[in-house]
C-alpha cells in the first residue's frame, strides 16, 4: 500500500495546479455512469501530455494505482477508481485539428467525439464511428472501449479508424504506435492491442484517425413488424440482398412499449406494441435512391406498417422511438444491467428468446434494443437498487446471458468492453490459457500493476465490491 502522504505530497510538487483533493472532486471522478463509488484520494487534469508521464512515473515510485478517465460514460465500471488512488483525468487535453488533404484529424485524448465529427464535417469530412454518448464521450474513451454505436453495421468500430496513436506506458514512458500514414507493417501491432485495452495497457494522449467523405445524402424509414422474430428475420433477408444500411436499430416490444408510455404516443396509430426496426441509408444520391427502391420492395413484404421519412425533418421525428426508449427503461425500474453483447446475425432471433426466457426465470423486465445491423442488441435486465433479491436476481440473469451469447458463438461485449460489470464471467468466454496470455501482456507491461488495476480479470461481482479502507485528506483534518 502506497504512503499517501508521501506520494501526494511528490505529486502536488511536481503537477500543483493540476491536482484536486478535495471531497467534491474526487467524488465526482468516483464512479462512472454504472453509478458503484470508490473514492480516489486526488484528480489530476494534466493541460500537457507530458504531464501524464509524470504521473504515471510518480504512481511507479510510490505504487500508486492510477485510473484514466475520459467522460465517464463507461457502462462497465470500467473508470471506476477500485483501487482508490489518482483518477487521471484526461478531458483537457482536447485539440483536433483535421487534415483536410490526408483524410485525417489529430486529436487529443480529451477530445469529445461530437467535437470531433463536426469539426470533419465542417471540412467534408466524416467520423462514422457514432455512440450514443457521443455528446460527452472522450476519443480516449472510445479508443480505450473500442466504441461502436448506431452506424457499426456499414462503417465499423473506433478500431476500423484509428490510423495511429500516441501516449504513455504504464511505467510512465512515451510512446507512439504507428504512424500517419496510410499503410505500416512495422514490428508488432501496438496500436491495436492499445485498443479496446480499457486503459489498463497504456494511456492514451493523441490519435490520428481516419476520415471519410461525407455521405451526400440520407434517408430514413420506421418500419411496425408483428414480433420481434418477424423483425429479425426480415432484417436477415435484407442484408442477404447486399443492402448495406448505415443504421438498422431494433426495437423490442418492451421498448416500444416504454417509449409509447414516455411519449404518451403511440409509435404506429392503431398497432400499438409492435417490434420496430428504424433503418437508415445513406451515400451518394443516385445510389441511396437505388437501394431506396429495394428497402420499399422488401417493406411491403416484410412490414406491417412504415414510414418513409421525404426530408430531414421528418427523418429526426422518426428518432423519437429510439431516443426515447433508453429513459423510458428508468419508468420500470430505478437501475439498469445493459449488456452490449454481439451474436452473429443469423442467431439473432435466438438471442432474443433467450431475453425472453430471463424475464420469466429471474421476474425482472427486460427490454432488447439496439444495432441488429450488426448482431449487437443490448439485452437492458432492470432491477431496483434498494431490493438486494431484485440485485442478485439481476446478476444471475447476467450470468445466464452470457452463457447464452457464448453458446450461440457471440461475444460479451461488442462496445461497451467488460471493466468490472462482465469481469465475472470472462472465463465463459476465454480458456484458462487465453487468460493467463492477456495477463502476462499485462504484467510485462504494467510489472506493479498500477494502471485500471483488477478490470477485465476481476472475479468478485461487481455488487459485493466494496470500497477500500482510506486515509483521505478530509479525514485528516
Ligand atoms: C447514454 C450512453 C450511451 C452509450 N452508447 C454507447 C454506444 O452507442 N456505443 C458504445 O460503444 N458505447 C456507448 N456507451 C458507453 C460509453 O459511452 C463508451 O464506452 C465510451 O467510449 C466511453 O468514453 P468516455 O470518454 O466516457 O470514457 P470513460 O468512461 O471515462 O472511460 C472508459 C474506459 O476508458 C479508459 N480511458 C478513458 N480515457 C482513456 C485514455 N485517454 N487512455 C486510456 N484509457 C482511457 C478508462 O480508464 C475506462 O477504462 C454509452 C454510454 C452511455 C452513458
Amino acid at each position: 500500500m502506497a504512503n499517501s502522504k508521501k506520494s501526494l505530497g511528490a505529486l502536488v510538487r511536481a503537477l500543483e495546479k493540476r491536482v484536486q483533493i478535495d471531497e467534491k472532486a474526487c467524488y465526482a471522478a468516483s464512479f462512472d455512469s454504472m453509478k458503484y463509488s470508490f473514492m480516489p484520494e486526488a484528480v489530476v487534469t494534466p493541460r500537457k501530455e507530458a504531464e501524464v508521464g509524470k504521473v504515471l512515473e510518480l504512481a511507479n515510485t510510490y505504487g500508486v494505482p492510477v485510473t484514466p478517465r475520459g467522460a465517464g460514460t463507461s457502462r462497465t465500471a470500467s473508470a471506476t477508481p477500485i483501487e482508490g488512488g489518482w483518477v487521471l483525468d484526461l478531458s483537457k487535453l482536447d485539440k483536433i485539428v483535421i487534415h483536410s488533404m490526408q483524410g485525417q484529424a489529430q486529436v487529443q485524448a480529451g477530445a469529445v467525439t461530437a467535437a470531433v465529427q463536426q469539426r470533419a464535417e465542417e471540412a467534408g469530412w466524416f467520423y462514422p464511428p457514432d455512440p450514443s454518448s457521443k455528446k460527452y464521450s472522450t476519443i480516449g474513451g472510445n479508443i480505450a472501449c473500442n466504441a461502436g454505436g448506431l452506424r457499426g453495421a456499414k462503417y465499423g468500430v473506433t478500431r476500423d479508424y484509428v490510423v495511429a496513436l500516441r501516449g504513455y506506458l504504464p511505467t510512465g514512458e512515451g510512446v507512439e504506435w504507428g504512424t500517419a500514414t496510410r499503410k505500416n507493417a512495422t514490428g508488432y501491432n501496438m496500436r491495436d492491442l492499445w485498443i479496446g485495452s480499457e486503459g489498463t495497457l497504456g494511456v492514451v494522449t493523441g490519435a490520428t484517425l481516419k476520415l471519410v467523405p461525407k455521405p451526400e445524402t440520407r434517408w430514413t424509414v420506421l418500419l411496425a413488424f408483428p414480433d420481434e422474430a418477424t423483425a429479425l428475420t426480415a432484417v436477415e433477408v435484407l442484408l442477404e440482398s447486399k443492402v448495406l444500411p448505415s443504421i438498422c436499430e431494433f426495437l423490442d416490444r418492451n421498448a416500444v412499449k416504454g417509449a409509447e408510455a414516455f411519449t404518451g404516443k403511440p409509435v404506429f396509430k392503431g398497432m400499438p406494441e409492435r417490434a420496430v426496426i428504424l433503418l437508415e441509408l445513406d451515400g451518394p444520391a443516385v445510389l441511396v435512391r437505388e437501394e431506396k427502391k429495394r428497402v420499399l420492395e422488401w417493406a411491403k413484404r416484410w412490414a406491417e406498417a412504415f414510414k418513409p421519412s421525404r426530408n430531414e425533418a421528418e427523418a429526426e421525428a422518426l428518432w423519437a422511438v429510439r431516443r426515447a426508449c433508453s429513459p423510458a427503461m428508468f419508468r420500470l425500474a430505478d437501475s439498469k444491467l445493459n449488456e452490449d453483447v454481439v451474436v452473429p446475425l443469423d442467431k439473432q432471433v435466438k438471442l432474443m428468446q433467450e431475453a425472453r426466457k430471463l424475464e420469466n426465470r429471474y421476474k425482472l423486465p427486460v427490454a432488447v434494443f439496439g444495432h441488429a445491423g450488426d448482431g449487437n442488441l443490448h439485452v437492458n435486465i432492470m432491477y431496483r437498487r434498494e431490493e438486494p433479491r431484485e440485485v442478485k436476481r439481476a446478476h444471475q440473469a447476467v450470468e445466464a446471458l452470457m452463457k447464452a451469447v457464448v453458446r450461440l458463438g457471440g461475444a460479451m461485449s461488442g462496445e461497451h468492453g467488460i471493466g468490472l460489470a462482465k469481469s465475472p464471467f470472462l472465463s465463459l468466454q476465454f480458456s484458462p490459457v487465453e487468460i493467463q496470455a492477456m495477463k502476462a501482456i499485462k504484467d510485462a507491461l504494467d510489472p506493479i500493476g498500477i494502471l485500471n488495476g483488477r478490470k477485465i480479470f476481476e472475479r468478485t461481482p461487481l455488487w459485493e465490491l466494496r470500497p477500500v479502507e482510506h486515509q483521505f485528506p478530509w479525514d485528516r483534518s
